[in-house]
């Protein structure tokens, strides 16, 4: 396996911005950051694993805390991919939609990305192996930040899931899972996969370690990614060192009983085992 790494402006949190003209005052760095390197997350894993599927924030909203990331939709109605701007919904009939603005979002997480890291990675066998080679950058890099990162290339294999939209009274999403999941897989398929790392401390609030999601060149396939392969793919890592989390004001939520161990699930809903 080759490895093949180029530095672009590396994580240290270099954000000054050396274009800025003196005459125009710049707005605060505090400001600055919390705009361009925040992990912003909406609600929290563990609520929509207790069924808590109702959108808190419109797409619209959503796009100003980021312009790439991953979530899913008002009644789990599919997987959220956001990718340059724009958010993708893949159905669980396997179709691709660009939902209007005012759709709304229970669960997602968004950052704007600014790549620090670029490497290729080449032979990816498996799911199991991309995370690995993933885990050495973050080993690297320092774990107990969030990187959001994107992967392009052919894959010559590609196994995804989505899952149809659930009705109220909600079920728990392990149990909406496992009637309304539907599988997809591709094979020499051109795209993108947008993935999402969690450090452990986080294992209360989302899921510690990866989430991935995909969607193809020509926007017509994706899903959350089972598994994978590949001969040569582009690795652009972005490092966020902040972390923002805006909670639904239902009253579902603030009644919630969040008390509950949900660390099965988590595994449950996340790797389909
Ligand atoms: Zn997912």
């Amino acid at each position: 396996m080759a490895l093949a790494a180029a530095v672009l402006t590396g994580c240290a949190g270099d954000s000054t911005d050396t274009t800025q003209p003196s005459e125009v005052p710049a707005p605060p760095a505090q400001e600055v950051d919390r705009e361009r390197d925040t992990l912003c997350q909406i609600s929290l894993l563990q609520g929509l694993l207790s069924g808590d599927f109702q959108g808190s924030i419109s797409i619209g909203e959503l796009k100003t805390y980021g312009d790439m990331g991953i979530g899913t939709f008002d009644g789990v109605d599919g997987e959220l991919i956001m990718l340059d701007g724009v958010v993708y919904q893949a159905k669980g009939d396997g179709t691709v939609a660009q939902p209007d603005d005012s759709l709304t979002i229970p669960f997602a997480n968004v950052t704007f990305f600014e790549p620090d890291e670029q490497v290729t990675y080449t032979d990816v066998e498996s799911f199991e192996a991309l995370t690995e080679l993933l885990d050495g950058e973050v080993e690297r890099l320092g774990e107990n930040r969030f990187y959001m990162v994107r992967i392009d290339g052919t894959f010559t294999e590609m196994h995804a899931r989505s899952e149809y939209a659930q009705e109220e009274p909600y079920r728990t999403l392990v149990e909406a899972l496992a009637e309304d999941q539907t599988y997809f897989d591709y094979e020499d398929v051109e795209g993108t996969v947008v993935a999402l790392y969690c450090p452990v401390y986080m294992s209360e609030l989302n899921n510690a370690g990866w989430h991935l999601h995909f969607i193809s060149a020509d926007r017509t396939r994706g899903g959350h990614v089972l598994d994978l392969a590949s001969d040569e793919l582009t690795v652009t890592i972005d490092c966020t060192d902040s972390f923002e989390m805006l909670l639904p004001d239902s009253e579902y939520f603030v009644n919630a009983d969040f008390s509950l161990d949900r660390s099965e699930d988590v595994r449950r809903a996340e790797t389909n085992e």
